[in-house]
C-alpha cells in the first residue's frame, strides 16, 4: 500500500478484538488485557529490553555492512548481545526482564532482514520491503512469548514470565494449546495478548460447491468496494470515510500543539484511539465480507492489485486503499482454509479495456478513462465498466486454472 511504514505493517493493522485470521495452517487470536499499575512498568521495561536488543542486531548487521564482514547469525547476536550484554554495566539491566521475548527480537531482526533481501531478488510477492530499521519507544511495543515464557492459568489467568498473572477479557475460546502468545502495547496504550495457535489443517475446510454459477470475479473498484458476478456490488462502508475524516481533524488538532506539551501527547493518544477504532472496524467489516464470498463460491479471481493506479483517484483514501490489500490477503487465505480456488490475474491484464462481447480493446484507458462509466463498444455491446471487467477478470482466472497456470 502507498504510504504505509513497513515497519508499522505488522501490528497495526492486525489487532482487533477478537481478530482471527490465518497463515499456513496457524492462527491468530487477539485478546485485550488489562494489567496492573505494577505490571505495566514490568511490561514497559520488558518493552525497552526487547526494542533495545532488536536495535543492536540492527546495529551489528549494519556495521557489519559497512565493514564487509558477513552477517553475524542469529545464535552469534544470542551470545554477544544478550548472555554477553548482560554482564556489561551499559546493558546489566537486561538481565531484570525473561531472556525468551529477547531471543524472538532477534528472530524478528533475521526475518526482517529476510524479507529484505527477498524482496530486493524479486522472491516476496506484493510492495517492496524497506530494510530494518531502529524502534522507536512511540510506536507499538511487543514482547513475544513462546511456551516456556508463558503459561495459561486455570483461573483464566496468563502468567507471564517475569511479569505476572494478567487479567485477560476472553472473548472466545482457544480451540487448542497456544504456540506463543506476544503482549503488545498500542500507540494509544491499550494492552493485548496475541496468541498463535496451530490448528488443523481441515478445519475450516467447506463443502465443495459443485454448480458452474459458484464462480466469481472481483473488481476491486472507487465507486463500490468491489463488483462481483452478475454486476452484484459491495458497496465502501459510509464508514470508511467518517474515519478518514475524523482522522484529518484529530490530525490537525495534534500539529497545532506545541512539541513536547502535555496537550500535545493527548493529542497523540486521540489519534492512536482513532486508527484502532479504523481498523477494529475495518477487520470486522473485511472478515463479513471475506466469509460470505467463500461462503458463495467455489472459486474466486481477482486482479493482482495495481496499488498506484487505484490511488491516482481523488475518492482514493488511505482507509479505503489499505483495505484493497487486506481484503485480498484474507480472501487468499480463507480460500486456502476453505478449499476454495483463489487466482490472482496479472495486474497488466487489460480487464477494463477490453470488451467482454468482442474482445476489442475498445474500453476505457489511462487516467481519463478512470471517470468513465458506462461505455460501448463498435460492435454494438453496451457495458457497465465495473460488470464488463468482473467477466474479463472471471474468464482470465478461469483461462489461467484450464491450462494449469494457477494452483488451486
Ligand atoms: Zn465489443
Amino acid at each position: 500500500m502507498p504510504a504505509r511504514d513497513p515497519a508499522k505493517r505488522d501490528w497495526e493493522d492486525r489487532i482487533v478484538v477478537p481478530v482471527l485470521y490465518g497463515f499456513g495452517v496457524h492462527l491468530r487470536y487477539a485478546f485485550r488485557v488489562y494489567p496492573t499499575r505494577p505490571q505495566r512498568q514490568l511490561l514497559a521495561r520488558t518493552f525497552g529490553c526487547v526494542r533495545t536488543v532488536y536495535n543492536d542486531a540492527v546495529a551489528a548487521r549494519k556495521s557489519a555492512h559497512r565493514e564487509g564482514l558477513p552477517y553475524p547469525t542469529t545464535a552469534e547476536l544470542d551470545k554477544r548481545l544478550i548472555t554477553a550484554a548482560k554482564q556489561t554495566p551499559e546493558r546489566s539491566w537486561l538481565a531484570q526482564v525473561s531472556t525468551v521475548p529477547l531471543q524472538q527480537a532477534l528472530r524478528d531482526c533475521h526475518a526482517a532482514y529476510k524479507n529484505f533481501f527477498d524482496s530486493l531478488r524479486g522472491r516476496r510477492n506484493g510492495t517492496k520491503v524497506g530494510p530494518p530499521r531502529f524502534k522507536r519507544r512511540s510506536n507499538t511495543q511487543t514482547a513475544r512469548y513462546t511456551r516456556n515464557g508463558f503459561r495459561l492459568k486455570g483461573n483464566g489467568r496468563l502468567s507471564i514470565a517475569k511479569v505476572g498473572d494478567l487479567k485477560v477479557a476472553w472473548s472466545r475460546e482457544l480451540p487448542v494449546k497456544p504456540s506463543s502468545v506476544t503482549i503488545v502495547k498500542t500507540a494509544a496504550g491499550r494492552y493485548y495478548a496475541s496468541f498463535v495457535v496451530a490448528v488443523d489443517d481441515e478445519a475450516d475446510l467447506l463443502e465443495p460447491l459443485a454448480i458452474p454459477e459458484a464462480e466469481t470475479g472481483i473488481d476491486l473498484g472507487l465507486k463500490s468496494f468491489a463488483v462481483l458476478r452478475g454486476g452484484k456490488t459491495i458497496a465502501s462502508p459510509k464508514f470508511f470515510r467518517a474515519m478518514e475524516r475524523k482522522l484529518k481533524k484529530a490530525q490537525r488538532a495534534l500539529s497545532r500543539k506545541r512539541k513536547g506539551s502535555a496537550n500535545r501527547a493527548k493529542a497523540r493518544i486521540a489519534v492512536a484511539k482513532i486508527h484502532e477504532k479504523t481498523k477494529a472496524k475495518r477487520d470486522d467489516w473485511l472478515n463479513k465480507q471475506v466469509k460470505i464470498i467463500i461462503g458463495e463460491n467455489q472459486a474466486v479471481y481477482v486482479e493482482d492489485l495495481n496499488v498506484k493506479g487505484l490511488s491516482q483517484g481523488r475518492i482514493a483514501k488511505s482507509v479505503h486503499d489499505t483495505a484493497f490489500g487486506m481484503f485480498l490477503a484474507r480472501l487468499e487465505s480463507k480460500a486456502a482454509r476453505a478449499g476454495r480456488t483463489f487466482v490472482k490475474v496479472d495486474r497488466f491484464f487489460p480487464s477494463t479495456q477490453l470488451c467482454s462481447a468482442c474482445g476489442a480493446l475498445t474500453g476505457p484507458k489511462g487516467l481519463d478513462g478512470l471517470r468513465v462509466r458506462q461505455w460501448s463498444c463498435g460492435c454494438g455491446a453496451e457495458h457497465d465498466r465495473d460488470v464488463n471487467a468482473e467477466i474479463n477478470i472471471r474468464r482470465e482466472g478461469e483461462r489461467l486454472v484450464a491450462e494449469g497456470h494457477a494452483e488451486t
